[in-house]
């Protein structure tokens, strides 16, 4: 099934308006269908067909509500004619410490402000996408700005929209109750969820 056709099928059986864009609630209603113990033991990923083997390493990494939503992404780029895929995903706080430490205390040209626990992708929920060219990697391109305006129609959040900071590659599902949150308090709240080791999206 195509995901606009999904998208729009389960808007039809919510009673919410028909627009084949996912808003949370759409969202919450897919993933419902996903986990559901039936289709599970089924195949899952019937519902929105895998994508290219290197996406779906970085898509494996996040939490369960990300990963139909960034294959949906991948899947409406092709759609528009834009060859994308998800080059990361989950960093570990040590991961994250390790990059945080190039350009400082490491080697290299700085990559990252942002320590262990302070960036959006040690949580699962955030993750980088790369525009190509065949097997080309292109790192700058306009096509970025197209893909922003597909992922925040699929109710993602873009860092393409960021007024510090703009970055492109990049897109996160917010929690619902982060909806009004500064970035810095989000970070703090998921911070705290893990260390009390609640989930994240409730
Ligand atoms: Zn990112």
């Amino acid at each position: 099934m195509q995901i606009d056709e999904m998208i729009a099928a389960i808007q039809a059986k919510l009673g919410v308006q028909v627009d084949g864009k996912a808003g949370p609630q759409t969202w919450a209603a897919i993933y419902a269908k996903l986990v559901t113990p039936k289709l599970k033991a089924q195949d899952p990923a019937s519902l929105i067909s895998p994508v290219d083997n290197r996406s779906e390493k970085a898509i494996a990494t996040l939490l369960p509500q990300v990963q139909p939503i960034a294959r949906a992404l991948v899947q409406k780029a092709a759609a528009s004619g834009i060859q994308i895929k998800i080059i990361s995903g989950l960093r570990s706080y040590a991961e994250q410490d390790a990059l945080y430490a190039q350009g400082r205390t490491a080697p290299g040209n700085k990559v990252t402000n942002a320590r262990g626990g302070y960036s959006n992708h040690n949580f699962g929920i955030a993750f980088d996408v790369g525009v190509f060219a065949g097997t080309k990697y292109l790192p700058e391109s306009p096509q970025y700005k197209a893909v922003g305006i597909l992922g925040v129609d699929l109710g993602l959040e873009w860092g393409g929209n960021w007024k510090t900071l703009v970055d492109e590659p990049h897109f996160q599902l917010r929690p619902a109750w982060a909806n009004d949150f500064a970035e810095k308090d989000l970070l703090a709240a998921l911070r705290d969820r893990v260390a009390a080791q609640q989930p994240i999206y409730v």
